[in-house]
């Protein structure tokens, strides 16, 4: 299991079990909505609200430890900070799978930011459509 005390006490959060459970959670499962991080985490605490959900999740999206991953009409899902990569993301299900940078698209990257002096902080590339199975299914 990874260290997510050390991880929330570094970005400024104090390690709640809350703020640690909902962080396993979503590391387990990769990106989920806040709805399904609610469900998993009210399962080892059924006391919890969705609002206490939602807004832990935001502080921590505030505070580096997670990021947005938005859903062409769906919910956002949220995932753990990790290093950059790509997301295909599936408009008929909502999956979101991880795919690895590649040189070219680095290139590209810091060729197209220099180009127009703009200082590149963060990113995310989202690419949409539809995956394997959703395809399948429509197919049948
Ligand atoms: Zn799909
Ligand atoms: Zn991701």
């Amino acid at each position: 299991m990874k260290d997510y005390a050390t991880l929330l006490k570094e970005s400024g959060l104090k390690a709640t079990f809350q703020r640690m459970n909902i962080l396993e959670s979503i590391d387990m499962f990769g990106h989920m909505s806040i709805e399904a991080i609610y469900e998993k985490v009210a399962q080892t605490h059924p006391s919890l609200s969705l609002a206490t959900v939602y807004k832990n999740i935001i502080l921590m999206v505030e505070n580096g430890v997670l990021v947005e991953v938005p859903i062409a009409g769906k919910k956002s899902k949220y995932e753990l900070v990790k290093e950059d990569h790509i997301h295909l993301v599936c408009t008929e299900c909502g999956e979101v799978e991880d795919k690895p940078h590649m040189q070219e698209t680095d290139t590209l990257l810091h060729t197209l930011t220099n180009n127009e002096h703009f200082k590149l902080e963060k990113q995310q590339i989202n690419l949409y459509g539809v995956c394997e199975k959703c395809q399948i299914e429509e197919a049948s």
